[in-house]
């Protein structure tokens, strides 16, 4: 497994790649889980050469949140990343993709300014301007992203239309644990008891799924479905939950098509999101 810190060393390598082998990668900011595996054990499935970078992008924390305290440790992702037969990490420090003089940035409009793009103002510019340059670093045919970051998966597959770059974006399944929350880098951070709270962000949207498979197709009584599960209070705010067309993430009022179930909590200075994507079919 090769690694790379460089954007000379990384374009000197994409050249030497023989023509027509495909690429894949996959974009973390590591402590690595079994939900990034999944992707790469994707991207494996499907290319002939898988490519993860680790970066923790400074330029999607806002100035209150973790970037500091972010969990890094590099050993055991290069472990990960070995066991899933990686065949290239590249793990840039901040100053080789963010020099001095750096002053662009890359910014999807209206899908990156409701749900997380309210709670989190700048966080979709930082994610947007990181993949991008990823993706013209890598030239990657195929990029994975997990479903568990949906809104980010909707903007990354907008830019890479708007922006005419050549890679197929492939969206890969949340993975979680066994009491159904999201595995998540953060999740670290939370009490048991914090924890359980979290737990019922999941429990809450999973409500809302089983609304519309029984014949649901207002929106009003799904959310309200959803809210009585969650329980706000006792040391849980609710930032959001919302019934969404999937492709859009505008608000729907009646439920048709395929329907995305958003939501985001806070609980122990922690902020969990978590999402269901529902298909109607009449
Ligand atoms: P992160 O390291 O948190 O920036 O995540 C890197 C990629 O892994 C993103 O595409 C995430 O959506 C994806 N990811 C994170 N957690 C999960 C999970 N539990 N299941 C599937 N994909 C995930």
């Amino acid at each position: 497994m090769r690694i790379i810190r460089t954007t000379q060393a990384l374009r000197t390598w994409r050249r030497q790649q023989p023509p027509g082998a495909s690429t894949g990668l996959v974009p973390t900011m590591g402590a690595l889980h079994a939900g990034h595996q999944s992707l790469v054990q994707r991207a494996r499935r499907t290319c002939q050469t898988v490519v993860v970078s680790i970066f923790v992008n400074p330029l999607q924390f806002g100035p209150a949140e973790d970037y500091r305290r972010y969990p890094r440790d590099l050993a055991a992702d290069l472990a990960r990343c070995r066991e899933e037969n990686v065949d290239l990490v590249f793990i840039p420090k901040v100053e080789t993709l963010y020099p001095r003089d750096f002053q662009t940035t890359v910014a999807v409009s209206t899908l990156a300014q409701r749900w997380e793009g309210e709670c989190r103002p700048t966080h979709f510019q930082g994610v947007t301007t990181v993949v991008t340059k990823l993706l013209n670093l890598v030239r990657p045919d195929r990029a994975f992203f997990g479903q568990k970051d949906y809104q980010q998966y909707c903007l990354i597959r907008q830019l890479v239309r708007d922006l005419d770059l050549d890679t197929r974006i492939t969206l890969c399944p949340t993975i979680r644990d066994d009491d159904g929350l999201a595995l998540s880098s953060r999740n670290r951070y939370v009490t048991k008891t914090e924890r359980q709270r979290a737990l019922a962000l999941y429990q809450a949207l999973s409500a809302g799924k089983e609304a519309i498979a029984r014949g649901t197709r207002r929106a009003g009584p799904v959310k309200k479905r959803m809210a009585k599960v969650l329980g706000a209070g006792h040391g849980l705010d609710v930032d959001y939950l919302a019934c969404c067309d999937a492709r859009t993430l505008e608000p729907l009022s009646r439920l048709q098509g395929t329907v995305v179930l958003l939501g985001a909590i806070r609980t122990g200075g922690v902020r969990f999101i978590d999402n269901l994507i529902v298909r109607i079919r009449r």
